[in-house]
């Protein structure tokens, strides 16, 4: 007999309910459940019909809802630098040279190395303000990686990369493309809360990226998605408008990047979702990945 969802259930399939819709998916449907119509539930004292027509009641309500809230919600025009101060001009990023190929059984140790050889880094002048140094979360084998721009006060609290609710928005896109963050690799190209969220200055990224370059040799992810302008630009190594790197695939190291959106823009933009959604369906072709089914 079909069972009633528990509360966190329901929440949950609400909640991806609404970033589907974010992202311009507005056409669901749930399986036929005629042959549960006629069956009295003993606990609820009415029949199932009758509580799944309540449930789909309160379902569109807060689709409703939630679609009524981001209406109100004040958004400024798309500005594909808003979120993310310009980076100053400077000279080209040096990367340094691709790592050397390291088992898949080794990686994990390998990447502690790198952890390890950071440690308490004062390396550059973000050490002075940051509580944790945020090095990354997710699986040494990763096939995909994402790489954001540094850690916010959420990270630097928890010393975790994505954790607030540009986290759980990230968390949200991994899963809509049939992902576990656990089977994912996450990290930023400075590993310090700048201060005041400010973007990274040049010196601060350059001095910290190359423990990023060497993550992503390590790990050797099939395809990088870089989140934002800032990412984008530190990975590829030259300041380009967003809109000029977004919607195909860029050769790097050995890997394919995709860029797209920082979650941060994309929670003050949500019109943006469906267009971040397209970058990502462009990962997921890389990776042989079909979104998992609706309904
Ligand atoms: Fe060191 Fe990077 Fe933190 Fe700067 S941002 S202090 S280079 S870990």
């Amino acid at each position: 007999m079909p069972r009633p969802l528990d509360p966190a259930t329901y929440e949950a399939l609400a909640e991806r309910l609404r970033f589907y819709r974010d992202l311009g998916l507005t056409d669901f449907y749930r399986r036929d459940v005629e042959s549960a119509a006629a069956i009295d539930d003993p606990e609820l004292g009415r029949s199932v019909a009758e509580e799944l027509a309540e449930r789909e009641g309160l379902l569109q309500a807060a689709i409703d809802a939630a679609a009524q809230s981001a209406a109100e919600t004040p958004v400024q025009q798309p500005n594909f630098f808003a979120e993310e101060p310009a980076i100053k001009t400077r000279k080209p990023i040096q990367a340094p040279e691709i790592g050397a190929v390291v088992p898949a059984e080794d990686r994990a140790a390998a990447l502690q190395m790198i952890r390890d050889e950071i440690g308490d880094c004062t390396r550059c002048a973000l050490h002075k303000g940051r509580n944790s140094v945020v090095f990354a979360d997710g699986s040494p084998t990763a096939r995909l990686m994402f790489v954001g721009e540094g850690p916010g006060a959420d990270e630097d609290a928890q010393g975790l990369p994505f954790v607030g609710r540009a986290g759980q928005l990230l968390n949200n896109m991994i899963s809509a493309m049939g992902l576990k963050r656990e089977e994912v690799y996450i990290a930023n190209v400075v590993k310090c809360r700048p201060p005041g969220n400010r973007t990274p200055e040049p010196e601060e990224a350059n001095t910290c990226s190359p423990f990023l370059f060497r993550q992503i040799d390590v790990v050797r992810p099939q395809v990088l998605v870089a989140l934002g302008a800032t990412a984008a630009t530190y990975l590829l190594g030259a300041r380009q408008p967003l809109a000029g790197l977004r919607g195909r695939v860029h050769a790097f190291r050995g890997r394919s990047l995709i860029v797209t959106y920082h979650p941060a823009f994309l929670l003050r933009d949500p019109r943006q979702k469906k267009e971040a959604w397209a970058d990502l369906q462009i990962a997921m072709k890389e990776l042989g990945l079909k979104a998992p089914a609706r309904g």
